[in-house]
């Protein structure tokens, strides 16, 4: 019987976890083992007595973990300790980036450990269900409203009490793919009125379809890629789109960024100007903080106040939603061992012919 181990990731960066006692049983069910560090969910409530109940197996250190199992399931890449400790050959499933983690990886290659990631799941159809990057992602826009509407000082939806009529808040989405798409949604939801904007035109119609208004660049070109990301743009589409910004961004409350180009920097699209023309009061949160950031002024893990406008934006937002976040992600990372396990040979089978392990294999 083939054992999945899963140990606590750094908490003091990452909250997410990759199985839960849901998945435990589904394992299980497939015929696998599953053991875990002890307290392996503990900050998150899910007690180790739900994972027994499900049938996991809890050790009392990491080290016990990893040196039995045969697959090992993870959000973030391992450390150079938990490398060591793993066994060879064995199989490795995160979402880390190969390439921002080039030494390990390595590491694990003389191990002979097949390694998977995530992050590079083709975003094709059959492949919905294990899509790790849409799953975090839309989450990540949900939580982004919250956040900024946290920090704001007003009230989001319209108003009308004894005392007098509260204006709705005006809310701006730059950037529309998975994230954006669930922050327009989120602040529609709280009564905000929303407005969008995006480098490909396939994005006007699901934002006008959320009940939100498109912001078009005039006269610019469709800035897709074949795969359905956004390209690179170029100078003179950028001036473009700050005439078309500047005149907008002041007149909204809060703004949510979520603009990302694969493999690159994050685009800068609102300009120091851009954050000093906003109302005091007015929010900007960043979810590409971590790519570099779309806003001045934002900076991972800070409210930078200038002007009396906040800019903010979290490193891993997904820790401030864990539990979801960690229940979705668990079900991606079963959906895709289950496309790995071939039902006939009641086993793991690399078949190279199937894209999805293809190109989700590292090495
Ligand atoms: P992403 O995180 O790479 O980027 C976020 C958004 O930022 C994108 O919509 C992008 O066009 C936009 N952007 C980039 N530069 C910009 C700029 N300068 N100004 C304004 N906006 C800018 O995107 P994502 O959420 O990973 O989605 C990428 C694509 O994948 C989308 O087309 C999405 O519909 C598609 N997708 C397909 C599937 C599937 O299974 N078929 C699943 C998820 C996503």
């Amino acid at each position: 019987m083939k054992i999945i181990g899963s140990v606590k990731e750094d908490l003091n960066t990452e909250k997410r976890t990759s199985i839960t006692p849901e998945t435990t049983k589904k394992f299980i069910d497939l015929q696998f083992s599953v053991f875990l560090e002890k307290n392996y969910s503990e900050h998150l409530g899910v007690t180790d007595k739900e994972y027994q109940n499900r049938g996991a197996n809890l050790y009392g250190t990491a080290k016990e973990v990893l040196e039995k199992s045969d697959i090992i399931l993870k959000v973030n890449c391992p450390s150079n300790d938990e490398v060591n400790l793993i066994k060879d050959k064995s199989i490795l499933i995160g979402q880390f980036d190969p390439l921002l983690n080039k030494e390990i990886i390595n590491k694990l290659i003389k191990k002979d450990v097949k390694i998977f990631s995530l992050s590079l799941l083709p975003r094709i159809t059959r492949a919905q269900t294990m899509d790790v990057l849409s799953s975090q992602a839309n989450l990540a826009g949900y939580r982004a409203v919250i956040e900024a509407v946290k920090e704001y000082g007003k009230v989001v939806p319209m108003m009308m009490t004894a005392a007098g009529t509260i204006t709705p808040a005006k809310v701006l989405v730059i950037g529309v793919g998975v994230a954006g798409l669930q922050a327009i949604a989120t602040a529609k939801r709280l009564g905000g009125i929303v407005s969008a904007t995006d480098v490909r035109t396939a994005a006007k119609e699901q934002v006008e379809s959320l009940g939100g208004k498109f912001l078009s660049v005039d006269g610019a070109e469709d800035l897709e890629t074949p795969e359905g990301y956004a390209k690179e743009a170029g100078e003179d589409f950028k001036k473009k789109q700050a005439e078309l910004l500047k005149s907008s961004i002041k007149k909204n409350d809060i703004i949510i960024c979520t603009a990302l180009i694969p493999g690159k920097k994050a685009p800068r699209i609102i300009s120091e100007d851009m954050v000093k023309s906003m109302q005091p009061g007015s929010i900007i949160y960043d979810l590409a903080v971590g790519q570099g950031g779309n806003s001045a002024f934002s900076e991972a893990d800070k409210v930078n106040v200038v002007n009396g406008v906040k800019v903010m934006g979290a490193k891993n937002i997904l820790n401030n939603l864990a539990l979801t976040a960690s229940n979705l992600y668990a079900k991606n990372l079963f959906n895709f061992l289950s496309n790995l396990y071939d039902k006939e040979k009641k086993d793991i089978y690399v078949n190279k012919e199937d894209e999805i392990i293809s190109k989700t294999l590292v090495n």
